[in-house]
């Protein structure tokens, strides 16, 4: 097990857009596994590999704490219906802002054995896809933020913080 940094707001590797994933070597799932143990380590329920300072396309999420999924190189192929709520992020800790995501997402991705799949997620989930793809185009929640960013209690920052 190992713990990886997580690059925090500011860093501008958190801006960058991240590279394809061609193959998954035994380096990758290192990786995988080191996200994976940062995640659960800090109480997230999303990372994405940028957040550890490698610019690929791989997301982990965990939004029940007992079922983590290894996105590489997703696409969102469908959306639908909205939610607003609080959303954290582990590269911003102790904050959360309100913000507007589609309630429904279905994405493909690619497994950590480079399997093609399919993945629908609603409410937390669908949000956490999101939020995720997000970071592997540089772009971070507090640029959907409605209204200010606001510390976070710490009810939510277990549950939201990805
Ligand atoms: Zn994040």
């Amino acid at each position: 097990m190992a713990i990886r940094n997580i690059r925090e707001f500011g860093d501008p590797v958190l801006n960058k857009v991240c590279k394809e994933v061609q193959e998954v070597t035994p380096r990758t799932q290192e990786l995988i596994d080191d996200m994976l143990d940062t995640m659960y380590e800090a109480n997230g329920v999303g990372l994405a590999a940028p957040q550890v300072g490698i610019l690929k396309r791989i997301v982990v999420i965990d939004v029940t704490g007992e079922d983590p999924l290894v996105l590489i190189n997703p696409k969102i192929l469908e959306t639908s219906g909205e939610q607003t709520g609080n959303e954290g992020c582990l590269s911003l800790p102790g904050k959360a802002g309100i913000v507007t995501r589609p309630n429904y997402v279905k994405c493909e991705a690619y497994d950590r054995d480079m399997k093609p799949y399919v993945i629908e997620g609603e409410e937390l989930l669908a949000r956490a896809i999101c939020h995720e793809l997000d970071h592997l185009d540089g772009h971070l929640y507090t640029e959907k933020v409605e209204g200010e960013l606001m510390e976070a209690g710490e009810e939510e920052y277990e549950d939201e913080e990805s």
